[in-house]
């Protein structure tokens, strides 16, 4: 009997060794599966945190951007203000003194040509209403300038009768008049961009710094022939107001810099710019056009294909005139 017990017992003991082996296993087993899934899980929320912060930071990054572009496009460039010293170059004496300056217009006035050069700028709805104030014309030879608030003002200038040209779309020296190519390639994009904003293709330029600018290290006659294969024609200047210089100037000075030299020609192509640093410009011209409208002998026009250009160097001419 005693031996039966003791059977028993170790029947017994092993049975429970066993179930405990079993618990071990199936815990096993169990920590072996939970584990990673609570992993996965933990993995998972981790992924999906970082990608909303991915997410918002895509976000800010973009509204950034905007606002940089909107900064840019509603504010002249760094590249721009550094420019606009050289636009105000020296007139030659021989653009002075040349024949189309010499022109009278149809009813034997002088004419005078008002030309913004560097816009659209926060100025630019402001000269445009001095203009509709003053029924006058004037002529906008505008840089790539994207944004709705830009194109806006395009579709304006174009809407109310003025004349739209072209100055390049990057107005880089260094780039526009590093090459033929390089050249080209601005303005036909500055060329496609205007018109498809304002549905008119322009055809009437002013290069960046004038045909006279002594920035370029490849002769300017290269880029006249750019022009003239693409039947654009250029317009300089021979009246400065002296916006450009990079000193400050007063709206009487910008004034009378117009006005004393009006009467130097019969056809004056005034130089001015509607940049977001032209305040005094802005305030100089009704001035301008009053002091004009008053004389008898004047007309204020837009410039056009068909206007007679002032220009600085020539080379073989779209018109065939020179
Ligand atoms: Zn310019």
């Amino acid at each position: 009997m005693a031996e039966d017990a003791k059977s028993r017992q170790q029947h017994l003991m092993r049975q429970r060794r066993v179930a405990k082996l079993k618990k071990m296993i199936i815990a096993t087993i169990i920590a072996g599966l939970v584990l990673p899934i609570v992993l996965c899980i933990v993995l998972f929320v981790r992924v999906a945190s970082m990608q909303s912060e991915i997410t918002q930071l895509k976000q800010s990054l973009q509204e950034l951007k905007e606002q940089i572009s909107q900064f840019q496009q509603s504010d002249e460039t760094p590249d721009e203000s550094a420019d606009t010293g050289w636009e105000n170059a020296e007139i030659p004496q021989d653009a002075v003194m040349s024949d189309a300056a010499q022109v009278l217009d149809v009813t034997g006035k002088k004419q005078v040509y008002l030309t913004f050069d560097d816009g659209p700028s926060v100025y630019t709805d402001q000269i445009l209403d001095i203009c509709k104030q003053y029924q006058v014309k004037a002529t906008f030879f505008v840089v790539g300038k994207t944004g709705e608030t830009n194109e806006t003002i395009l579709r304006r200038i174009v809407d109310e009768g003025h004349s739209l040209g072209m100055h390049s779309y990057s107005h880089k020296y260094n780039e526009i008049y590093a090459s033929q190519e390089a050249f080209r390639a601005d303005f036909l994009a500055l060329q496609a961009y205007l018109e498809e904003v304002t549905g008119v293709k322009p055809m009437i330029a002013r290069f960046p710094g004038g045909s006279s600018n002594s920035v370029s290290k490849i002769p300017m006659e290269q880029f006249i022939a750019c022009y003239n294969e693409e039947q654009i024609k250029y317009f300089d200047w021979n009246v400065s107001c002296g916006d450009a210089t990079g000193q400050p100037i007063s709206a009487q000075e910008v004034a009378s810099n117009v006005l004393m030299h009006i009467d130097e020609h019969n056809t004056s192509v005034v130089l001015m710019h509607d940049g977001a640093d032209k305040r005094a410009t802005v305030e100089a011209l009704p001035v301008i056009i009053e002091a004009l409208q008053a004389r008898d002998d004047v007309v204020i026009l837009p410039i056009t294909e068909d206007t007679i250009p002032i220009q600085h160097i020539k080379a073989e001419s779209v018109t065939g005139e020179n």
